[in-house]
């Protein structure tokens, strides 16, 4: 479905982003990795698939690192058709106590980041005539929680910036839209399921169960698959005239 596509997917080695990178590479697309930790075990997922995967260690935080991913990516792939804005981390703190270098990280990671790759892939996709740019934000850009006062701000942010690339994009063969996840089961949660259990001195399990509990009607974690063939969805046909959304995929969060 994918196949002669290609697709930088940023905070890639793990996560939502892996499963929106497999999922595109299943489909047939090639894709550009980003993102720490363990590259080696993200690569060998893509064992078995049948595509041609790169890998960039860009830090989303620094801007002249991001020109050189986008660079590498249009380079080693020939072209850049399908980017997904991924890459975003978390930190839990009343707005008084919350480290001002935190925030600033938060803003450069899961904000920032985004304005630099789409402004850096938007000329060759709008020379293209096609492309689609995704980018994951949260339940968090539509309701806010307490004691996540960077976070919620940086993903309404991104929600505001999709709107805004895709009036921008709207006349082309881009479009540009936001996914929404409540809770998905990823290291960025599971540090949020364990400080609750320390917190609450329960188990893990009763500790996932009290997260759900607090904010997810359906009481399931959301899948990184599920996200990767909405992503995949986002890149048919079917969705050409998709744009400026925002998707939640929470269980039901936002419906309260
Ligand atoms: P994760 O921690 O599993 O993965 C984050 C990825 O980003 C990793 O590959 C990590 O190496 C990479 N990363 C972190 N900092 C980076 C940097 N400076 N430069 C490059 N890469 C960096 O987290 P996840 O839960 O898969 O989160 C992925 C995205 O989904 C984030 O934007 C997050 O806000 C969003 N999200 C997650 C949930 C959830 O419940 N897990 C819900 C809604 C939205």
């Amino acid at each position: 479905m994918l196949t002669g596509k290609t697709a930088l997917v940023t905070g890639s080695t793990s996560g939502i982003g892996l499963g929106i990178a497999k999922s595109l590479a299943m489909h047939g697309a090639n894709v550009v990795l980003n993102g720490f930790g363990d590259v080696d075990a993200a690569k060998a997922e893509f064992r078995d698939i049948d595509a041609e995967i790169g890998y960039h260690p860009a830090d989303m935080g620094k801007p002249e690192q991001i020109a050189d991913m986008v660079a590498y990516a249009q380079r080693t792939l020939g072209h850049l058709d399908i980017l997904v804005n991924n890459a975003g981390i978390q930190h839990v703190a009343a707005v008084e106590d919350f480290p001002p270098e935190k925030w600033d990280a938060i803003i450069a990671i899961n904000l920032t980041s985004a304005f630099h790759t789409t402004r850096l892939a938007l000329p060759g996709m709008k020379a293209n005539g096609w492309g689609r740019i995704i980018n994951v934000a949260s339940t968090h850009g539509l309701v806010a929680s307490a004691q996540k006062s960077a976070y919620v701000a940086s993903k309404h942010g991104i929600v505001g910036f999709t709107k805004s690339i895709a009036l921008e994009t709207a006349t082309t063969g881009i479009t540009v839209n936001a996914i929404c996840p409540g809770w998905v089961l990823t290291p960025l949660v599971q540090k949020q399921v364990d400080a609750r259990a320390a917190a609450e001195g329960v188990d893990d399990a009763e500790a996932k169960r009290r997260l759900l509990a607090e904010k997810q009607p359906s009481l399931q974690f959301t899948t990184p698959e599920q996200l990767g063939e909405l992503a995949v969805f986002l890149c048919t046909p079917a969705a050409d005239n998709i744009r400026g959304t925002a998707f939640n995929v929470d269980g039901g969060w936002a419906a309260q």
